[in-house]
């Protein structure tokens, strides 16, 4: 088997899918790896390292040209697949929902692409759950990007000119982002509060030492959801959310909000009613601006002050973490593979529950139900 690695085209993409150390991975199992020039420059990595693991290092056609598999962080353009082999995988997150006629064109090409992010949420997968493992470092990062934009510190301190108060900082949406944000908050010495739909969360949030702010009145998601994902909730719901909401907001420093709900755009948790309501010089991070935002008013890459207030967000934030978050993607996508090499084959071969779930091409066909449906 042959694998390809690309150089990352989208802007502001600074990830790479194959470190050497999975490089060197792939190569024990079997498999040669071809590495586009400059693949990992922006994640600092350079094409000798690659040609030290053993990876061919070449330009796009070249490692192109006879590959089985074709490792992407995001979905590569169908343009550039010309050359490889006849039914080859496309392994990457390919944002199906958000470029559908991409997901046609490597049907088109008789290629069989496989989206990383709809890898089910089952034990088994944690290993190769590229959604989790970019979350958890946006979650750092979100914390650390408002920290930095806050004119004033984190933590309590005693000085002998007096003392600094405490931030208060608030987490919207407590998946594996908002997890990361509140024990990331809390080791800054912040005083953390969050929320969620989802009642499990409660627990979570009063083990990492922060306050649960919950919605009593109406009923929130028992349990974990399908897949531990969060639906859109009740009208009812949202207005007692936004009122429960509007009250704690106007008191807190920073906000992160990172409510998400698959296959549709980001829910709205905080107006410009609201953000009118806190104090100046406080921050709001919106993990969710490319899928809509949370935030009225934020906008991808952006500060914007509203009534003092600084809105911003990354559209990318894992891509400012670079080489972490290669590291970790880079191994998702390794351990993807190796959990399903077949050695007399010397290739990988899917089982059901798994291939049916992120496959979305084969045999010249659209054949994921997640896109039929
Ligand atoms: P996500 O990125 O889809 O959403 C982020 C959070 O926003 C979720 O907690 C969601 O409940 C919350 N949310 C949605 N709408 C909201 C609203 N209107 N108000 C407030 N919050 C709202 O979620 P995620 O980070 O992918 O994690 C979801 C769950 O899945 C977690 O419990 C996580 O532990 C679990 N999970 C399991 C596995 C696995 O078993 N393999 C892998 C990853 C995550």
């Amino acid at each position: 088997t042959r694998f390809a690695v690309l150089k990352e085209r989208a802007a502001g993409e600074t990830r790479v899918s194959a470190t050497p150390e999975t490089v060197r991975k792939l190569i024990a199992l079997g498999a040669s790896v071809a590495v586009e020039t400059g693949a990992g420059f922006a994640a600092s990595i350079g094409d000798d390292d690659y040609a030290a693991a053993g990876a061919d290092v070449g330009p796009a056609a070249q490692v192109i040209a006879g590959a089985d598999v074709v490792f992407g962080v995001q979905a590569p353009d169908p343009a550039l697949l010309a050359g490889a082999k006849p039914g080859a995988w496309v392994v990457a997150g390919l944002d199906p929902f958000g470029n559908r006629a991409r997901v046609d064109a490597y049907a088109a090409a008789g290629l069989e692409a496989l989206a990383m992010e709809f890898m089910p949420r089952i034990t088994r997968a944690q290993s190769m759950d590229i959604l989790s493992s970019q979350s958890n470092l946006a979650g750092y990062k979100a914390v650390m990007v408002a920290a930095n934009l806050y004119g004033r510190a984190f933590p309590m301190m005693m000085t002998a000119a007096g003392t600094v108060t405490a931030a208060k900082c608030f987490v919207m949406g407590v998946g594996v982002a908002g997890l990361q944000a509140i024990a990331t908050a809390r080791r800054l010495g912040a005083q953390v509060s969050a929320t969620d739909v989802r009642s499990a969360t409660r627990e979570q949030i009063l083990s990492l030492g922060a306050k649960p702010i919950f919605v009593e009145t109406v009923a929130g998601i028992e349990g974990e959801g399908a897949g531990g994902y969060a639906t859109e909730m009740s009208e009812a719901y949202q207005q007692a959310q936004a009122e429960l909401v509007s009250g704690h907001l106007a008191k807190q420093d920073i906000v992160i909000t990172t409510a998400l709900i698959p296959g549709r755009a980001a829910p709205r948790l905080i107006t410009d009613a609201q953000i009118a309501t806190m104090k100046p010089g406080s921050v709001i991070y919106d993990l969710a601006v490319s899928q809509g935002g949370n935030v009225e008013g934020s906008e991808a890459d952006q500060v914007v002050v509203r009534h003092g207030v600084k809105i911003v967000g990354y559209a990318n934030t894992p891509a400012h973490l670079p080489a972490d978050a290669s590291a970790l993607f880079a191994r998702n996508l390794f351990n993807f593979i190796s959990a399903f090499w077949d050695k007399e084959q010397g290739r990988p071969v899917l089982d059901e529950e798994i291939g049916n779930a992120i496959r979305l091409t084969r045999g010249g066909k659209v054949v994921n139900e997640r896109l039929l449906g």
